[in-house]
């Protein structure tokens, strides 16, 4: 293989791990500026490649492709990609159909550690999991030369007016923004939102020139409805929805940001924003903490800690101790630190 290797990247979903495998192209673009760099993934995650520097063809996947039969025409198409290698950072049935279709051709794939984060949950002194975002080089290692680039989401110049506009209109010049985001897709991840209008009270009452904004999305709106009864989005809080490129310009913008462990959290962390995780069922351990210097992972040591991959509808102990028990004076110490930070 030549210095410009024809590459194809592969991560479908979902957001976090979308946004963590942006490091990859970065860290190929800088040990072979030549490499052509191709990357694959759902249309609902457009925005976090169409700007990325390092990506010469975003190809997008309907987000409604689901066969067996679908997948392997998908990889029928883009042999006329001429790609010497498949790097698959999704590793899953349909990727496994895609890359029949393009084959012979080199793949390497990403090591998921199912095992070792399923051991994880049932022997908690088991020892960490290897960040994602290190797994995902591992894959990519022949193109890197070994080094870890951050995590990488472009900016869409018409996202950043918008919210650049947004924020005037709603603070102050010189503003401290706090952001939150009280939403999770699984009920065991979320911090109550009682909680965090509590949190954005400490915050906007401790100074002048202090603000909060309250992320959700379309699909949130009993989420954002208690958020809003507790006393958020009143006259100093403010909440936003929109595209994901709004908010990464957003996230952008804000001073610090708190957040469940959720693809939002990922993509704080990833614009460069001071992050804190909360993490309930799940565990940093499982190589998912926010990623990067300056941020910070935070749950409470319980024995029934962590007891899920991915988190559920209802907590299998019927108590929700883990999010219930985390109080806003712990959270806004957390937060104290990672705005302290070195
Ligand atoms: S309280 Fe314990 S058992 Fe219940 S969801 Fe949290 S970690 Fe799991």
């Amino acid at each position: 293989m030549t210095g410009s290797p024809r590459l194809l990247l592969v991560r479908l979903s979902s957001l976090g791990d979308v946004v963590m495998a942006t490091s990859v192209p970065a860290s190929i673009r800088r040990a072979l500026p030549g490499a052509h760099l191709s990357f694959l993934t759902r249309s609902r995650y457009r925005d976090l490649l169409t700007y990325h520097p390092a990506v010469d063809r975003l190809i997008e996947a309907p987000d409604e492709l689901n066969s067996l039969d679908a997948w392997f025409r998908l990889g029928l198409g883009l042999r006329e990609g001429r790609f010497d290698a498949v790097v698959d950072l999704q590793y899953n049935w349909r990727t496994l159909a895609l890359e029949a279709a393009l084959a012979p051709v080199e793949v390497r794939r990403w090591d998921r550690s199912n095992l070792a984060r399923r051991r994880k949950i049932q022997d908690h002194s088991a020892p960490a999991v290897p960040h994602m975002v290190e797994r995902f080089h591992r894959a990519a290692e022949p193109w890197t030369r070994g080094e870890i680039q951050p995590p990488v989401v472009g900016e869409d110049p018409g996202a950043e007016e918008k919210a650049r506009n947004f924020l005037q209109c709603r603070g102050e010049p010189g503003t401290s923004w706090l952001g939150v985001v009280p939403v999770a897709h699984w009920a065991t991840k979320r911090w109550a939102p009682e909680k965090f209008a509590r949190l954005c009270e400490a915050w906007t009452g401790a100074g002048d020139g202090r603000r909060a904004l309250a992320f959700f999305g379309p699909r949130d709106q009993a989420v954002r409805k208690s958020f809003t009864a507790a006393g958020g989005g009143g006259p100093r809080t403010h909440v936003a929805e929109g595209p994901l490129s709004m908010a990464a310009a957003l996230l952008r913008r804000m001073t610090a940001v708190v957040a469940g462990d959720t693809g939002l959290m990922h993509l704080s962390a990833a614009v460069g924003t001071p992050t804190l995780g909360l993490y309930g069922p799940t565990s940093p351990d499982f190589g998912v903490a926010p990623y990067g210097p300056g941020h910070l992972a935070l749950g409470l040591e319980l024995d029934c800690r962590p007891c899920s991959l991915h988190g559920g509808d209802e907590c299998p102990l019927g108590h929700h101790r883990c999010m219930h028990d985390l109080q806003p004076e712990r959270v806004l110490a957390g937060l104290q630190t990672i705005l302290h930070a070195p």
